[in-house]
C-alpha cells in the first residue's frame, strides 16, 4: 500500500511541477508531473495545489539552550556565552535537557524541518526526545577542553559510547558524528585525539570555526599560527567535516575549505544577532563549497525557522555586495534541503523528492495572499514563506504534524514544563 500525496506542487529539480509524491513505508517510492496511477489500496491525499518540498534540514543547533532563550539579551559574544550561558548550561538537568530538545523539535516540525544536527552532550536524553518526536537527528556530542586531562578523557570515552551506541540507531533515523567545540576551547593534544576518535568510529567531524576574530586572536596567541592552517597541521581536514560560521576567512583559508571539501553550515541570524559578521558566502559558493544552514541555538536567534534563514541568506549577501545577482531563491532553497543533507553526509539518504530517497517532505501551503500570484513560485517560497505557513511535516514517511496538530509530541505539556523549568535557570 503506498500513500499518495496528489494534486501538489511538487519541488523537481529545482522548481515547482504540478505533480504528486508516492510514498511506501519510508521511501520515497515514485514522483511525478501529472496524475499519479493509484493501485487499489493505495491512499491518496489531495493536498490541493500545496507545494510539496524535501524537508528542511538544521545543520547546527544546540537544542537544550531553548530553555536559555531570550538571557543575556545584548551582551557580546564572549561575555554572553562565558558570564550567561556557560554558567547555566551547567546546572540544566538531564530533565532540563529533555524538555528543553522537546521544545526545539516541536517547533522544529511545526516549521518544516525534518532534520537537524545537534551539539551537546547528554546525548542519551536527546536520542530519547528524537526517539518520541520522529525527527531524523545527526548528533554530536560538542567537547570543550579542560585544565584536567581525566576530564577530557571522561568525554571522549563518553563520545565515543554515544557514537557507537547511536549510530544508525531508529532505523538509520540517527547518525553520529564527533565533535571539538572549536580551536580555542581544545588544546592541540585535545584535538588531535578528537580526530583520531572520529578516525577510528569512521564518523565526520562537526566543529565551530572561525566565528568572531576574537577566537582567531585566541588561536594565534596560543599556537603562534593562524588558526586554520593550525587545524589544516593537525589534520582536521582529512575527516569529513561540517564547519559551523565559517565568518572570518582569508584568502589562503578560503582556498584551504575548497581543497579539502569542508562542508559549511551558514548561520546568519545568529552570526548577526551576536555581532559576530556576516560569512562570504557568495566567495565560497563561487569557490565550489557546499553552503547549509543552521540557526544555532535558539538563545541566539531566537527561533528554529529555516524559512527566515533560507531568507536571509538570500537578502544579506546581496545588501552587503551591492549585487542582486547574489543567492537566487533557488540557491537558498538548495541550501536548506539538498545542500543541508549533503553538510551532514546524508546527500543519498534525505534533501531530495525522488524514489529511493526516505520519505521526509513538507507541505507547505500556497493558498496564503503572499502566494499570489505564481509568476515564480520558488521565490514566493523564499521571501515570503514562513514557517507558520506549513501544513504537514513528514519524516521516514511517518506524519508528525498536519494543520496545526502534533501527532508525536504533546505540545501543552512541553509549553508547561519548559516554562517551569525556565524559571530556575532566569
Ligand atoms: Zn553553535
Amino acid at each position: 500500500m503506498s500513500w499518495i500525496l496528489a494534486q501538489a506542487k511538487v519541488y523537481i529539480d529545482d522548481a515547482f511541477h504540478d505533480g504528486y509524491v508516492k510514498m511506501n513505508g519510508s521511501m520515497i517510492e515514485e514522483v511525478g508531473k501529472g496524475l499519479p496511477h493509484v493501485g487499489p489500496d493505495d491512499e491518496v491525499w489531495n493536498v490541493r495545489g500545496a507545494f510539496v518540498l524535501p524537508g528542511l534540514v538544521n545543520t547546527h543547533n544546540h537544542t537544550p539552550m531553548t530553555l536559555l532563550r531570550g538571557l543575556g539579551e545584548g551582551e557580546p559574544l564572549k561575555r554572553w556565552l562565558e558570564d550567561v550561558m556557560w554558567p547555566r548550561e551547567a546546572m540544566l538537568s538531564e530533565e532540563d535537557v529533555y524538555w528543553g530538545t522537546l521544545l526545539a523539535q516541536a517547533e522544529m516540525i511545526e516549521s518544516g524541518t525534518t532534520t537537524f544536527l545537534d551539539m551537546y552532550d547528554r546525548l542519551h536524553v536527546i536520542f530519547e526526545a528524537v526517539r518520541l518526536s520522529g525527527m531524523r537527528a545527526v548528533l554530536a556530542r560538542g567537547m570543550i577542553g579542560s585544565e584536567d586531562p581525566s576530564v577530557e578523557a571522561a568525554k571522549l570515552k563518553e563520545a565515543e559510547d554515544v557514537s557507537r551506541r547511536y549510530h544508525g540507531a531508529l532505523s538509520g533515523r540517527i547518525t553520529m558524528m564527533i565533535s571539538p567545540h572549536g580551536a580555542y576551547t581544545c588544546s592541540s593534544a585535545f584535538l588531535k585525539e578528537i580526530i583520531e576518535l572520529s578516525r577510528a568510529l569512521s564518523l565526520p567531524v562537526t566543529t565551530h570555526l572561525a566565528e568572531t576574530r576574537q577566537e582567531l586572536l585566541t588561536v594565534k596567541k596560543r599556537e603562534a599560527m593562524e588558526t586554520i592552517p593550525y587545524l589544516e597541521a593537525l589534520g582536521l581536514f582529512e575527516r569529513p567535516l561540517l564547519v559551523a560560521h565559517a565568518v572570518h576567512l582569508s584568502e589562503r583559508d578560503r582556498e584551504t575549505l575548497a581543497r579539502y571539501d569542508v562542508r559549511i553550515s551558514h548561520n546568519p541570524v545568529s552570526n548577526l544577532k551576536l555581532g559576530s559578521g556576516i560569512a562570504p558566502i557568495p566567495d565560497l559558493i563561487r569557490r565550489g563549497l557546499t553552503i547549509s544552514l543552521g540557526t544555532d541555538g535558539a538563545a541566539s536567534n531566537n527561533n528554529y525557522d529555516l524559512f527566515e534563514e533560507m531568507r536571509m541568506a538570500a537578502l544579506l549577501h546581496k545588501g552587503k555586495e551591492e549585487d542582486a545577482t547574489l543567492i537566487h531563491p533557488n540557491e537558498a532553497l538548495r541550501m536548506a534541503t539538498a545542500a543541508g543533507a549533503r553538510a551532514l553526509f546524508l546527500e543519498h539518504v534525505i534533501g531530495k523528492l525522488a524514489k529511493g530517497y526516505r520519505a521526509d517532505l513538507i507541505i507547505v501551503r500556497s493558498d496564503g495572499l503572499p502566494y499570489v500570484p505564481a509568476h515564480d513560485d520558488v521565490a514566493n517560497l523564499v521571501y515570503n514563506g514562513r514557517g507558520s505557513d506549513v501544513l504537514g511535516t513528514i519524516v521516514d514517511g511517518r506524519l508528525l504534524y498536519w494543520k496545526g496538530e502534533h501527532l508525536t509530541l504533546d505540545t501543552e505539556r512541553i509549553r508547561y514544563e519548559a516554562r517551569l523549568r525556565a524559571k530556575r535557570l532566569a
